[in-house]
């Protein structure tokens, strides 16, 4: 029986319960824990019955009764029991915290009359509305480089990776693919995850398009976290009775019960977003291809600029290669080529300028013809810092090892680590000089600069009469700050569709995935900071970040001028930027491999990262040590010693958020078995080490398998 326990809970494996009735495994019940009634999935039938008989009486006086089974749903399937256990043991966490957490929050919740009557009020619901012309719809005549994809993915059993540009019509593929599934087999279920929960509504407009009328609206359901809890557990049914045949979401819905599922499709696989970064921290694109395999489904992953891990995964078959790779290069439409990029060398630009003379000249012109510019700057807030020159006093957080970031809008100083906001003070806390001043710039800033340096610009045709001579440009910016509130987001980016907008600015947000069509320029002002970054997989990041950047940009054939991306870089000759020049994906990760390959990084080895939090640094670390040496039996007894490193502690890079000091040490190995059994082991001696080390009433330690941030 699978509980919900806290995670480090020595709870950590089933917990067993007595019952007269026979319960299969997979059902859901609910059971008492200590003084509380919770829900419980039944794991193991075989172990619960033996539990109660052999142990005789003594033991079934102590082993409480399941309460009762939660009526109308369906035991969950073996196959999706496997994934949790694969899950729990990959990412060394309890079976109970993995298998409770994947299962929507009301199931827990709500009391087991309410389960029932939501169950009820579904399955009124549902059913009245059958399609009224089933097998309407008016499918695109697909490209030649549409037409092999599918026809090799019927071929083969996969996974796949889809490698096409952005804008080659990948999504048109998935969408085929879905549709000859449901059409040929009608009890089939199709998974589509996107990495974030903004994708959402686009591409699952598209979808309804395409299936509600030939499916019915119950068709298709969502499922990511900014659903309402009851909406969660609506599509979670629909999805667990096979009335949902396609399930369109977010990380998570790997996880979703899917008792038919014949067909993964993970959207823009190299998204780190597919790793969680708190409790069982699973990569859903990993897990989408264990779950592929274990369920007999065939999996895609598509991408125009995939994982590094991905892409060598799909080299060919004879240097070892597990994924079939399908590619689309060509862009859809005549004259929709990739966008020309452009360098702007800032070693002979004027000192300190931000925007580049040619590059405002460049978005001049586009105002001049009435097309969009898309101005990209990954740092949101006005300035990064805000200093004193006369006495270096800076913004730092109380609470953390980091700056606070001045947003001006509401003169807040804001740590984006803890959240601890303050307003702006006056004058300097420390000097009282009244001139303190921002450091660097973000989004906010980039937004003003941008107003003063085209105030004397206007944009053409205009009919107003209070602006004879046209009307001022039209700034608008976007992130994380401007779209807190729901619905600002698809405000916003209505206006920029409507043309209403001449430029905007805007963080990594904007790079991702929405279509603009009018935009002919996009910009990066400040790229370079990740080309040398001690974060290894940072240029990947980049090169992706960038591309899909350029993505956006031309994707209207009908306007007539040509597209660009412009650089303003202090190293125009990287070979990052010759490679994105180029477009050339393929290049940038033959030389990134081969880079990884002599450095014995990932893909080539295998890694997890123990983190620890502690009071103090040198609790954290001095845990971290101890583990450290007390493996070393262990290792030496599992003759793992050659094959696993153990790197000493160091402090996270911002090392102290919250008044709390972070740590971590990386352990290595060139085989994932080794790592996988290393770990296994090494659990119970970590759980030893923190019950012996000192000031541990604060001391908390959690594993990372594949990290994606080191
Ligand atoms: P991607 O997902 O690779 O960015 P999309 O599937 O969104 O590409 O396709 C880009 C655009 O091309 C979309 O507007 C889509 O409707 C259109 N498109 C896709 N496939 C075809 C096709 N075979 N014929 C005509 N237009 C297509
Ligand atoms: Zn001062
Ligand atoms: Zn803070």
């Amino acid at each position: 029986m699978l509980v919900h326990t806290p995670a480090h809970s020595h709870l950590s494996g089933p917990l067993t319960y007595s019952s007269e009735q026979v319960f299969a495994a997979g059902t859901l019940v609910r059971v008492p824990l200590g003084k509380r009634e919770v829900l419980g999935l039944v794991w193991d039938q075989q172990s619960d019955q033996t539990a109660a008989s052999s142990d005789g009486t003594v033991s079934s006086g102590k082993l409480k009764p399941i309460v009762g089974e939660l009526d109308g749903i369906a035991p969950l399937a073996i196959a999706w029991r496997q994934l949790v256990a694969f899950a729990a043991g990959y990412y060394q966490r309890s079976l109970g915290e993995v298998a409770l957490a994947a299962l929507p929050p009301q199931l827990r919740e709500l009391s087991t009359l309410q389960l029932a009557r939501r169950i009820k009020r579904r399955v009124k619901s549902i059913d009245p509305e059958l399609p009224s012309c089933p097998g309407v719809f008016d499918p695109l005549v697909l490209t030649p480089e549409q037409q092999l994809a599918i026809a090799r993915f019927n071929l083969d059993r996969g996974p796949f990776l889809l490698f096409g540009s952005t804008g080659s019509g990948k999504t048109e593929v998935y969408l085929h693919l879905v549709q000859q599934l449901l059409a040929t087999d009608s009890n089939s279920q199709a998974l589509v995850m996107v990495p974030e929960i903004n994708l959402t509504p686009q591409l699952e407009s598209r979808f309804r398009a395409r299936f509600v009328p030939q499916f019915g609206d119950h068709a298709l359901v969502s499922m990511h976290s900014g659903m309402t809890p009851a909406q969660r557990l609506k599509s979670w049914l629909a999805a667990h009775s096979g009335k949902a045949r396609i399930v369109l979401g977010t990380r998570m819905a790997i996880f979703a019960s899917l008792p038919a599922l014949k067909l993964i499709v993970v959207d823009e696989e190299h998204d780190p977003s597919y790793k969680s970064q708190e409790g069982a921290r699973y990569s859903a694109r990993d897990l989408a291809v264990y779950r592929g395999r274990l369920e007999g489904a065939k999996v895609v992953l598509g991408s125009a600029t995939p994982s590094l891990e991905s892409w060598h995964h799909s080299r060919p078959i004879s240097e070892g290669g597990r994924y079939v790779r399908l590619q689309m290069p060509s862009r859809i439409g005549a004259d929709a080529a990739l966008p020309l990029v452009r360098r702007v060398d800032m070693n002979h630009q004027p000192k300190k300028c931000v925007i580049s003379p040619p590059m405002l000249d460049a978005m001049v012109q586009r105002v001049a013809r009435g097309e969009q510019s898309l101005v990209f700057l990954n740092r949101r807030g006005y300035a990064p810092v805000l200093h004193c020159a006369d006495c270096d006093w800076k913004s730092e957080c109380p609470h953390c090892s980091a700056y606070r970031v001045f947003h001006k809008i509401d003169r807040t100083l804001r740590c984006h680590h803890c959240g601890y906001t303050e307003r702006v003070p006056r004058a300097c806390p420390a000097c009282g000089n009244p001139d303190i001043a921002p450091m660097g710039r973000g989004t906010e800033r980039l937004e003003e600069h941008l107003a003063e340096l085209l105030a004397g610009v206007r944009r053409p045709n205009s009919i107003s009469s209070q602006w004879p001579e046209g009307e001022p440009v039209r700034i608008i910016r976007i992130d994380a700050d401007s779209t807190r509130h729901k619905g600002e987001l698809e405000a916003q980016l209505a206006r920029v569709h409507a043309g209403d907008v001449d430029v905007l600015v805007g963080t990594q947000m904007i790079a991702k995935g929405h279509d603009f069509r009018r935009i002919t320029l996009v910009a990066a002002i400040n790229p370079d900071g990740a080309l040398y970054s001690s974060d290894f997989r940072a240029s990947e990041r980049l090169f992706g970040l960038l591309m899909q950047a350029a993505g956006r940009a031309g994707r209207d054939a009908t306007i007539g001028s040509p597209s660009e991306m412009w650089l303003q870089t202090f190293h125009p000759n990287h070979p990052l930027f010759e490679a994105l020049k180029r477009h050339d994906y393929p290049a940038f990760a033959e030389a990134e491999l081969e880079q990884r390959r002599q450095a014995a990084m990932p893909p080539f080895s295998f890694q997890a990262l123990v983190r620890a939090e502690a009071r103090t640094q040198d609790v954290a670390q001095g845990f971290l040590t101890a583990a450290s040496r007390n493996s070393a039996t262990l290792a030496q007894a599992e003759q793992l010693t050659l094959l696993i490193t153990i790197y000493p502690p160091v402090p996270m890079t911002v090392q102290r958020v919250a008044n709390v000091e972070r740590a971590q040490m990386l352990i290595e190995s060139v085989s994932r078995t080794a790592l996988q059994n290393f770990l296994s082991a090494w659990q119970g001696i970590l759980h030893a080490t923190r019950t012996q080390s000192e000031g541990r009433g604060l001391l908390r330690w959690a594993i990372d398998v594949d990290p994606l941030t080191i």
